[in-house]
């Protein structure tokens, strides 16, 4: 079914062309061939002839898309993207994400697209030459590796890898896992604790992202770790053992590095919730679409109240999940300080929301709804990841109830729902 897109009455007419003519390319030319540009997600094995003919159609619309003027909203128009503002991408995300893997078409596949909006903003003239242009390009991939098997991933004070200053050199020592793209990538941007004398931080500590091409000596990407069942992926686990780099890879300043990581993450989990609606859209869609023909027990599943349940439920999670992201979009475009609120609620409800509206979309497919034939059974197991990845519900939690609590406590009145 093509994902219905109207215009937006209160959006600018900017915004609204965006959405229309990113839909049209959708419906047009990704939904309809979405099992022949990605056969391996539907269990095929994949010959030479057939991974190269699903290149190939991949191609051919990234094609369409740069001839739309399209491609890489997260980019400046510089680097050859659109340069979209915030709310106008937020817009365009939902859209992007209804068709599998859809985005990749569009030029923004993460982990690059991170590595990417990080090199434009923080990297020097040199670092954007040689890192951020051939990621652009695809001739790089890349990865961003942050989080470590012995410390807690959602306390990023307690990471222990360390850059060491010597000389015009940083030696770098640490353990890394769920580094993804780690497998293809050429070079990962690696989040340190900076011993650097020579600094204004002294030896203090602070953090820095160090650009370390994957093939330096010391590097060693040790596996794929394997996740849901599956034997292995491409979230790799990785050792950095005395690897050396020159001091330029440095990305940003010493003590920039949380800065750089929260420009990744804080404004990005709008754009990931963004892509749950889309994907919470689709799998409604199908949901209903299965209701209305599947034939049980003398009637179809759209007439029984079970499933009417199903459908009224999904349908109050997509609408919340969808203002409730809005609404913070809003106010992250507005300049608000109060939208770190909201972007930790809807980390926690959004994901949640969209883990139920699958689970109720496999349901009424029944064993279809588990099948690669459906987009369904990924996008559980990626609602599920998404609930941990990105700061897990309990840590947003903290700081939703942290920032209510001050403003109480600031005695300037009761909190404004309304804004
Ligand atoms: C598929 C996938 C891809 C990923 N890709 C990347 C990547 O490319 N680069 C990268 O660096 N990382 C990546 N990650 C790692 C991810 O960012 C971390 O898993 C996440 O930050 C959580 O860290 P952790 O796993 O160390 O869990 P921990 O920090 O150990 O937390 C475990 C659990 O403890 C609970 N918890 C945490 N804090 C509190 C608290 N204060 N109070 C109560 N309970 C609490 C939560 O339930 C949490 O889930 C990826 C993870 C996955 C699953």
């Amino acid at each position: 079914m093509p994902i219905t897109v109207t215009p937006i009455n209160s959006v600018d007419d900017f915004t609204n062309d965006v959405r229309l003519r990113t839909a049209a390319l959708i419906n047009e030319h990704v939904l309809p061939r979405e099992a022949e540009l990605w056969p391996q997600r539907q269990g095929v094995a994949l010959s030479d002839e057939i991974r190269a003919a699903a290149q190939a159609g991949r191609e051919d619309i990234k094609q369409k898309v740069k001839q739309a003027g399209l491609w890489a909203p997260h980019l400046p128009q510089e680097y050859g993207g659109m340069g979209l503002d915030f709310l106008p991408h937020a817009y365009m995300n939902e859209i992007l994400a209804y068709a599998v893997g859809a985005a990749s078409m569009f030029g923004v596949v993460a982990p690059n697209s991170g590595n990417q909006k990080i090199l434009a903003k923080y990297g020097t003239e040199e670092q954007k030459q040689k890192w951020l242009l051939p990621l652009i390009e695809g001739t790089m991939e890349s990865g961003f590796s942050m989080t470590e098997p012995e410390n807690a991933g959602s306390d990023p004070r307690s990471l222990k890898t360390t850059a060491r200053r010597e000389g015009n050199e940083w030696v770098i020592n640490g353990h890394k896992w769920f580094t993804s793209n780690g497998i293809e990538a050429d070079f990962f941007i690696v989040m340190c604790r900076a011993d650097d004398p020579t600094g204004a931080e002294g030896r203090s500590g602070s953090m820095v992202q160090i650009i370390v091409p994957t093939d330096t000596p010391g590097v060693d990407i040790v596996r794929g770790i394997g996740i849901w069942g599956s034997p292995t992926s491409d979230h790799c686990e990785v050792i950095y053992d005395n690897v050396r780099v020159p001091v330029d890879n440095a990305l940003g300043r010493v003590g920039q590095g949380h800065e750089a990581a929260q420009d990744r993450l804080g404004a990005g989990r709008i754009y990931h919730c963004m892509n749950s609606v889309g994907q919470m859209w689709r799998a409604f869609d199908l949901m209903v679409e299965r209701a209305l023909t599947r034939e049980v027990h003398g009637g179809l599943l759209k007439d029984k109240q079970f499933i009417q349940g199903f459908i009224a439920d999904s349908y109050i999670d997509l609408q919340t999940s969808r203002m409730m992201t809005i609404k913070a979009a809003e106010k992250v475009d507005a300049g608000d300080p109060e939208a770190r609120t909201d972007i930790s609620a809807l980390k926690i409800y959004v994901p949640a929301a969209y883990s139920r509206v699958v689970d109720r979309a496999i349901q009424v497919w029944g064993a279809a709804g588990v099948s690669n034939d459906l987009p369904l059974g990924r996008m559980y197991l990626g609602a599920r990841t998404l609930r941990l990845a990105d700061g897990p519900d309990e840590v947003h939690k903290i700081l939703i109830a942290k920032n209510v609590v001050r403003h109480y406590e600031k005695g300037i009145g009761s909190w404004d729902f309304a804004h």
